[in-house]
């Protein structure tokens, strides 16, 4: 009997055959810059948690307190009975660190991304998206139906060429970027993009989700790194990664933030945050202020690797390249996706686990290599010498 379910099979065939079959990898225990991988002890070179809060005891604490206080639900959206004390400390303590007059908490950064791009815009309306921003920003910009164009990968030029053409066609237009581009790990140029969307009388979205305690003197991000700091433009991120919980927040004007608690769909219909997460949060955010070290640390790091990196991979084919980066997000350029998976099996194999990032993903197929405050000089050492070992024996090569 045939099934209207059938074609489910021949499409996973269709997606093994590319070679873009993805399954999960289980991690025991906790979260860390040495995690237990399928079984196999390993240093973590592929995790978001950059200044290793998630395994932190002070956050696990907040969060067990926080769920004998409020129990462990929130129970309703928050305009129902989804709403609580420290929903709103956390709110306040992100407009603080970002230095906004409000903030809002979402259940996740992507849903953030959703709910507040097909807020602010519709049908009447223009999106200019770089190419390479994150997914939740362009289903944001397909869920609003406003007119999408896509810029190339920081190209100020093309951009500016796209608002002088197409702008006044539209009512309002909205320009989204990633600030920390996800899979490169390099930086949108936001000084350009501020003053173009204020020439051209554009809203300005920048994604944090990899600059939220990463970049910036207090660890604002890269909207502090950059100096723009006070300048009105919208801000989103993530609570999941440096701050090892999980949400998303949009932080902004009063009226903005007001705005979206009337108006963006993934705040309003889906339920609150929980106590135990808002509160890992929070102790996060304290530990941002705090231990301005953690920060240090991660930079040192990443400038630690960086350099090996380099010396190591000097003699490659240019087909091998270090992606340009300013964030703890280091790739590794390879020629096809199938370097990329067997690099990272040998890593794997060696003690580091370094994710292979391929099409559709991203363009070009990379090891993709995140560094965290917590991993030690020796543990960057030794994948850095291993990474070497394994491009050299690679047989393409010979
Ligand atoms: C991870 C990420 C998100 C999504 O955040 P979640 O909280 O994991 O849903 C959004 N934007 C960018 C750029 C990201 O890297």
């Amino acid at each position: 009997m045939p099934s209207p379910y059938d074609w489910l099979d021949d499409a996973l065939t269709t997606i093994h055959r590319a070679g873009w079959y993805r399954s999960v990898k289980t991690i025991a225990g906790q979260p860390g810059a040495v995690v237990c991988l399928n079984g196999q002890t390993v240093n973590n070179f592929g995790s978001n948690d950059y200044l290793g809060l998630a395994g932190d005891a002070r956050l696990m604490q907040a969060a067990i307190a926080a769920t004998q206080t409020y129990g462990t639900g929130s129970t309703g959206s928050r305009l129902i009975t989804g709403h609580r004390e420290l929903h709103q400390e956390l709110e306040q303590a992100i407009a603080q660190l970002k230095q906004t007059e409000a903030a809002i908490v979402f259940s996740s950064g992507y849903l953030a991304n959703l709910g507040t791009v097909s807020a602010l815009v519709g049908k009447r309306d223009l999106v200019l998206s770089d190419q390479y921003n994150h997914a939740s920003l362009k289903h944001g910009a397909s869920l609003s139906g406003a007119t999408i164009l896509e810029y190339r990968h920081c190209d100020m030029q093309e951009l500016e060429q796209k608002l002088a053409s197409q702008r006044s066609q539209f009512r309002h237009c909205l320009i989204l970027t990633d600030s920390v581009f996800s899979m490169d790990g390099d930086l949108c140029p936001l000084p350009t993009l501020l003053n173009l969307a204020n020439q051209f009388d554009c809203m300005l979205l920048v994604d944090e989700a990899h600059g939220t305690g990463v970049l910036g003197k207090t660890g604002a991000g890269c909207v502090e790194q950059f100096g723009c700091t006070g300048q009105e433009l919208i801000q989103v991120g993530t609570l999941s990664k440096a701050l090892g919980s999980l949400g998303g927040y949009v932080a902004g004007s009063a009226t903005l933030i007001d705005f979206l608690r009337n108006r963006a769909p993934t705040w309003i219909y889906t339920t609150g945050l929980s106590p135990a997460d808002t509160a890992a949060a929070l102790a996060a955010i304290q530990i941002v202020h705090a231990e301005p070290e953690r920060r240090d640390r991660l930079w040192h790091n990443r400038r630690y690797l960086e350099t090996s990196l380099t010396q190591h991979l000097a003699d490659l084919p240019p087909s091998f390249t270090l992606l340009p980066s300013e964030s703890p997000i280091l790739c590794l350029q390879v020629d096809r996706p199938t370097t990329a998976l067997a690099l990272s099996q040998t890593l794997l194999e060696r003690g580091s686990f370094v994710p292979a990032v391929r099409p559709p993903t991203v363009p070009t197929s990379r090891l993709r290599i995140t560094l965290m405050a917590t991993h030690t000089t020796e543990q960057i050492q030794q994948l850095s010498d291993d990474l070497h070992q394994a491009v050299k024996n690679l047989p393409l090569l010979d």
